[in-house]
């Protein structure tokens, strides 16, 4: 191997080992987590070997990184700003210090600890107090169900030792969804914003927990509960229509994730389900009268109501999809 490839492996081979460490204690990662900076974290220490459980020396040299975390979100084309200040050294040794982005797929939600699976990218910027970054996920176009975490590594070399500091930043679950946005190629109009998950609100006769998305629930893996996005239009509609109908509205399935509605139906990727504005509603014992009587009800709150034998369905009344999308398909 060349000399680059094999420092590049043995840099990895370090963080790798340095995440491990991290895991075993446990670590159970914050949505967002922007880790204080390591203390000195001398690669190669010369003359006698310290104590390794002693406190290091509040003299040792350290990098300390800072970087903005972009509303609490890295889902965005604004580069990712790090910011490298080197502590306990000779004036102006800041411009020494080197930045290393690693990107990671998270793996598997289901278990207590994450585990890091594969490198999505590696950069080494120039040397500088100041460094700018823009994240560029791989491509995943049938989705990858995980988070993306990324660490940024600092190193300055000293007077022949390494000085390495790290911050490590994971997404929350709203932008782990909103990262599907663009996996799966919505429209960058349509995709929707952090706020509009943590603005998401139920009304007076729907919690909003009845518009989370169901589809992962029944499995192992729940992480879909953690980011619902509703429009104030579907629960203003469902508002509306409940009052037409004058009784109670069961919601069987309402918001999706892009990767459920790709899952439950990929020839209709553009479903409403996933822009927060579409519900499909029990029908009380399956009926065509009821089944009438709720499209109607739909139909006077300015719903678009999808017919019964849609999509290869034949006059199936065990439920109604009903959204407010504005401008409906005719018969709708
Ligand atoms: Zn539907």
């Amino acid at each position: 191997m060349k000399k680059e490839k094999v420092l590049r492996w043995f840099k990895l081979s370090l963080v790798v080992i340095t995440s491990l460490i991290g895991m075993s204690s446990g670590c159970k990662c914050p949505d967002i987590v922007g880790l204080p900076p390591m203390p000195s974290q001398p690669v190669s220490t010369p003359g006698p070997a310290p104590n390794p459980t002693a406190t290091p020396s509040p003299a040792a040299p350290y990098v300390e990184i800072t970087t903005p975390l972009q509303n609490s979100s890295f889902v965005t084309t604004t580069p990712l700003t790090v910011n490298g200040l080197a502590k306990n050294v000779p004036f102006n040794s800041s411009s020494q210090v080197n930045y290393t982005i690693i990107g990671w797929v998270v793996a598997g939600e289901t278990g207590t600890d994450y585990t890091l699976e594969e490198t999505g990218e590696m950069t080494t910027a120039p040397p500088g107090l100041l460094y700018t970054y823009t994240l560029s996920p791989p491509a995943a176009p049938t989705g990858r169900g995980r988070k993306l975490y990324y660490e940024i590594i600092a190193n300055l070399a000293l007077a022949g030792t390494n000085y390495t500091s790290q911050v490590n930043i994971v997404q929350d679950y709203i932008d782990q969804c909103r990262q599907e946005y663009i996996d799966f190629n919505r429209a960058a109009a349509t995709r929707p914003m952090h706020e509009d998950f943590t603005n998401s609100q139920g009304s007076t006769n729907f919690a909003l927990t009845e518009f989370l998305d169901k589809h992962d629930l029944n499995n192992v893996s729940q992480y879909k509960k953690n980011a619902v996005y509703v429009q104030a239009t579907l629960t203003a509609g469902l508002e509306s229509m409940r009052t037409n109908l004058g009784r109670k509205i069961n919601i069987n399935v309402a918001y999706r994730w892009p990767s459920t509605q790709y899952s439950v139906s990929s020839d209709a990727p553009e479903g409403n389900h996933q822009y927060g504005i579409a519900a499909d509603l029990n029908v009380p014992n399956a009926t065509k009268a009821e089944w009438d009587n709720m499209k109607t009800a739909a139909k006077a709150a300015g719903a678009c109501v999808e017919p019964s034998d849609y999509g290869g369905r034949e006059n199936d009344y065990t439920y109604i999809h009903v959204d407010w999308r504005g401008v409906c398909p005719t018969d709708w």
